[in-house]
């Protein structure tokens, strides 16, 4: 279990540019490339958006039916909508909980350095979520509004829910 390093991400994020990481893995087709295992790690680390040639940042997401999005490059798909605060609680809990189960498991059946190093960081990461989403939201949130109002005439905006500042 702790020998080989099956799990690890191939590419080292480290403090690279996702974005970045995920334009130079974009074939002509528009879909991801690389090895198997290299599209594995891409998948894991899509931040659902990729560089034009020309540098500029765009989103990689279409509207997938009802509230969701879908990214096009890692399929990964989503609710469009923010979480209400108790639906976010509920949903990172249930995580924290599988989390907990894992930290004691390691624990308890001598699970190698690797392992219990990599439980203890899914660990300390997951108890960031909450705070974490509810500032990116803050910030999301006033976007749509200046959207909003400078989309008045143009409409559109929203039927994309909170996302209608991304969708011009
Ligand atoms: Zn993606």
């Amino acid at each position: 279990m702790s020998k080989k390093q099956n799990n690890t991400n191939i590419f080292d994020v480290g403090n690279a540019d996702p974005v970045k990481i995920i334009s130079e893995h974009i074939s002509k087709k528009g879909k991801l490339k690389g090895s198997k295992k290299e599209i594995k790690s891409l998948k894991a680390i899509c931040p659902h958006h990729r560089y034009t040639k020309k540098g500029k940042k765009r989103f990689t997401v279409t509207r997938a039916g009802g509230n969701t999005m879908r990214c096009t490059l890692c399929g990964k798909t989503w609710k469009a909508d923010f979480y209400k605060p108790e639906n976010l609680n509920k949903r990172v809990d249930e995580c924290a909980e599988v989390v907990d189960q894992m930290k004691f498991m390691a624990q308890a059946i001598g699970a190698g350095k690797e392992s219990v190093r990599e439980v203890t960081n899914i660990s300390i990461h997951l108890g960031r979520i909450k705070k974490m989403y509810k500032k990116l939201q803050n910030v999301a949130a006033k976007r749509d509004k200046i959207k909003n109002k400078k989309n008045k005439k143009k409409t559109s905006a929203n039927s994309y829910g909170s996302w209608g500042w991304l969708y011009k």
